[in-house]
């Protein structure tokens, strides 16, 4: 059932978001015969993995593929099994009715009782000077992704959480050297995490500090450092700077109307993609704070559509 008239579209299935959790939703759902509706984005569309280079550990690519490249693929298999997609912004959502509405940013609507939100999450950036020209030339938000390719490097991460205590350790495997950079000499880590990173002889740890700068005649070669203490400026040679200051979840257009935690990651219940309201599912970077690939979300992805398929079903019925 997907209907349209003039500028309002009824459908069984609105996906909201466009990364691996959001395009496997709409595979299943558009399997199911669920004829679903998805929102890609229009900047954002394919996300996260579209700033990534290779992509070395989704299973299924021996050799490993470019990060824009699955999310083409993963595209291209929804366009197969018939999924509308749509390349815009959700700019409004009302979840809160039988019935749920969305506008696009063209002012188009969309009209569904089922909906799956799947917006992802946003890595925090310092914000200064290199960072963006330097990413995926030395910048990089995630250990898990990129350290392989910083073989007996000296790498540099920035941050005092459990983030940036797990990449930093992580990244021994690889580096000669990893250097912790955090703006306060007291961690926001957990002990025992704070305990395995300052334990490990491969970790130096500077405190007080910011990282100003990343430079390099493309390729991230040395950094600036600024103790917020003294003031006193110095430069460190890195080739690997991973930023692991925190995420924060884009469910800034479903605030107040889905239960989400203090972080505002959207809270799911038990074992299911369920939120709590009635005919919304949420799934990938959205809800997941914990494990962040790839791969878990379009399991969570997968999860979601099997979730929205059997509660369109029992509602029919
Ligand atoms: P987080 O706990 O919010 O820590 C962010 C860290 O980055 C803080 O130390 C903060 O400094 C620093 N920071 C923030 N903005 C900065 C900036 N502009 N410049 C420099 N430093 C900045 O984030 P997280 O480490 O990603 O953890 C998020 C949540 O996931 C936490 O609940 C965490 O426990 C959980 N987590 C758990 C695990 C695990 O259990 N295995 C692993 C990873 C994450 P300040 O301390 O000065 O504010």
């Amino acid at each position: 059932m997907t209907e349209t008239t003039s500028n309002t579209t009824e459908c069984n299935l609105v996906i909201v978001g466009s990364g691996p959790a959001g395009l496997t939703a709409a595979i299943y759902a558009a399997r199911a015969q669920l004829e679903p509706i998805l929102l890609e984005g229009s900047v954002t569309a394919g996300g996260a993995l579209m700033n990534t280079t290779e992509v070395e550990n989704f299973p299924g690519f021996p050799e490993g593929i470019q990060g824009p490249e699955l999310m083409m693929n993963l595209r291209a298999q929804a366009e197969r099994f018939g999924v509308r997609i749509v390349t815009d912004d959700a700019v409004e959502l009302d979840l809160t009715g039988d019935i749920k509405v969305i506008k696009d940013g063209e002012g188009r609507e969309y009209r569904s009782p089922a909906v799956i939100l799947s917006m992802g999450a946003r890595y925090r950036e310092l914000g200064i000077p290199g960072e963006k020209e330097l990413s995926g030339h030395g910048v990089s938000w995630c250990a898990t992704c990129d350290g392989f390719f910083f073989k007996d490097q000296n790498i540099v991460v920035v941050g005092g959480g459990d983030s940036a205590m797990e990449e930093a350790t992580f990244l021994t495997r690889f580096a000669n050297k990893v250097t912790l950079i955090h703006r306060r000499d007291e961690f926001r880590a957990s002990k025992i995490m704070v305990e395995r990173a300052l334990n490990d002889p491969k970790i130096d740890v500077i405190y007080d500090t910011a990282v100003t700068e990343a430079t390099g005649d493309g390729k991230l070669s040395t950094l600036k450092l600024k103790n917020l203490k003294t003031d006193e400026e110095s430069e460190l040679e890195a080739t690997g700077l991973f930023i692991a200051i925190g995420h924060d979840p884009s469910s800034e257009l479903v605030k107040g109307q889905v239960d989400t935690n203090e972080e505002g990651y959207v809270a799911v219940q038990g074992r299911s993609q369920r939120t709590n309201l009635d005919g919304v599912f949420a799934c990938g970077d959205l809800v997941d704070f914990t494990y962040r690939q790839a791969i878990t979300a379009a399991g969570s992805g997968c999860a979601a559509a099997l979730d929205a398929e059997r509660w369109l079903a029992d509602r029919e019925s």
